[in-house]
């Protein structure tokens, strides 16, 4: 045990893991959230409905042995079945080897069985309906608002972390007083999100495949589908605010219909609510944020999506901010209660990668909404599947990412770019890939080693 207390402000899904990691190190813990217990009331978990769990979010359920349990609740998704506008579908397996997918999680669930872990150690403290209003660098106070009796609150410890998602309070305080410089900038993407549902089928069955993300691309815009463990699946349409295919066109009942007939007709049959809940369900917007310095003195530091949200297309968001958690786990393990020094060297070696996969994000959606539909592409993913299968050290870019969190985003991006100009020039020549000398192209991509210094 140290007698240091850490408190947490923002008990989502990195604020949570990040209260077992600090409790079992021996920290006194305070975790303050602003929603009421969901485990107790029923409120939305925010956001979306599910989520896709990959490898650097199991690793780090692993570290507070949540993982075994969590497999247990979600759906594996092996691949990405995509709904053409004609009606035909095509699979696309992230990858053919043993073990390697990506898993539909609740969000709720994951949720509360984090703060439930958290809650096993006697050194934590949640505290919930506090909202953060600030952080006072002045005083190392932070001040909140009980969102139930309207009361104040004021908190201090020896370091507090801020782990309050993208419209963060403490990067707020640290903008607006608590950092000389602060570099930031928010980009809204043009398109914005709306969930919809296909209900379970009778008896509970899965009405389109259940182990696989689908995907409905139509270039401009695209609907996906993730499946729940009730057999129904969350549905999530992105499309852009403007235009005649936009949220603010599409403002009749009789408007979404015609839309959803003439787009989506296969998906329309299987969602037998789909316009009321078009109609009712709010249009989220998807903004990408980046800032720095991360962390003022030893004072705070922002973790998750307080520090990089990021657009959701390649299921990172969460993975990303539960690894920044292991990441800082190694700092503490360095510095041992040395804020400062572990803050700075933190924020230096997660930069890049944060800022890689923001970027790597944003470059997915036009892979999975238009990319995905298209033949050259299709090849190129069958290659990349076949390659895996025969060289154990190849990875895709999508592996990179998803797969081998021994891998930092940004060595990912780098490579990943680097291998897929190379596979779509050759893909773009082919018909099949039972045309390709896979030593020859397993050779040029080897190169890559060679070519490593020049990034
Ligand atoms: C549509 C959509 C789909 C997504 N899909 C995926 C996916 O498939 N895979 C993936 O890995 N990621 C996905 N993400 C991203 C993921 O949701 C986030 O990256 C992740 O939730 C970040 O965790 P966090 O703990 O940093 O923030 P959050 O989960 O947002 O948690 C922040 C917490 O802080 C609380 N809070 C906020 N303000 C205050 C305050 N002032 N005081 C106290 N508490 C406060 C909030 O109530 C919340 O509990 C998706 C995001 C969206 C929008």
């Amino acid at each position: 045990m140290t007698s240091q207390k850490i408190l947490i402000v923002g008990g989502g899904l990195s604020g949570s893991l990040l209260a077992i990691l600090m409790a079992k190190r021996g920290f006194e813990v305070e975790l303050f959230e602003r929603r009421p217990d969901m485990r107790k009331e029923n409120i939305s978990a925010g956001k979306s409905i599910n989520l896709a769990l990959s490898d650097r979010g199991l690793r780090a359920l692993k570290a507070v042995g949540l993982e075994e349990y969590i497999l247990q609740e979600v759906v594996p998704m092996f691949g990405r079945q995509v709904h053409l506008k004609d009606g035909t579908t095509n699979f696309q397996p992230y990858s053919l080897r043993q073990g390697k997918y990506i898993n539909s999680v609740s969000r709720g669930g994951l949720n509360k069985a984090l703060l439930s872990k958290a809650e096993e150690y006697s050194n934590v403290k949640v505290y919930f309906d506090m909202r953060c209003v600030k952080m006072d660098y002045q005083r190392n106070e932070v001040h909140f608002h009980n969102e139930k009796t309207g009361e104040s609150f004021v908190a201090s410890g020896n370091t507090v972390i801020g782990t309050d998602g993208s419209a963060s309070a403490i990067r707020d305080s640290m903008q607006h007083g608590g950092v000389r410089r602060f570099d930031f900038a928010q980009y809204y993407l043009e398109h914005g999100y709306k969930e919809l549902m296909i209900p379970a089928g009778e008896n509970g069955n899965f009405e389109i495949e259940k182990n696989a993300l689908h995907i409905w691309p139509r270039h401009d815009f695209m609907l996906i589908g993730l499946a729940n463990a009730d057999g129904s699946f969350t549905c999530t349409l992105f499309m852009s605010y403007n235009g005649e295919q936009g949220f603010d066109n599409l403002n009749s009942k009789e408007k979404v219909e015609n839309f959803f007939k003439s787009e989506f007709p296969d998906a329309m049959k299987l969602m037998p609510t789909c316009i009321e809940d078009f109609m009712n369900n709010p249009t989220g917007a998807l903004p990408t944020v980046k800032c720095f310095p991360w962390h003022v003195e030893g004072k705070s530091l922002l973790i998750g999506d307080a520090a990089h949200a990021i657009v959701p297309f390649y299921g990172q968001g969460m993975n990303c901010s539960f690894e920044d958690c292991l990441v800082l786990e190694k700092f503490v393990d360095k510095y041992d209660t040395d804020w400062e020094k572990i803050y700075s060297e933190y924020s230096l070696v997660r930069k890049p990668s944060t800022d890689a996969i923001a970027d790597l994000a944003h470059e997915n959606y036009l892979e999975m909404r238009s990319s995905t539909a298209n033949p050259v592409f299709t090849i190129k993913r069958k290659l990349e599947a076949e390659m895996e299968l025969k060289y154990p050290d190849f990875n895709s870019k999508y592996s990179m990412v998803s797969f081998s969190p021994e891998i930092p985003y940004h060595i990912a991006k780098a490579r990943g770019e680097w291998q897929d100009n190379i596979l779509m020039e050759i893909c773009s020549k082919i018909n099949s890939i039972d045309e390709v000398n896979y030593e020859e192209i397993y050779q040029r991509l080897m190169k890559w080693d060679e070519q490593d210094s020049k990034f």
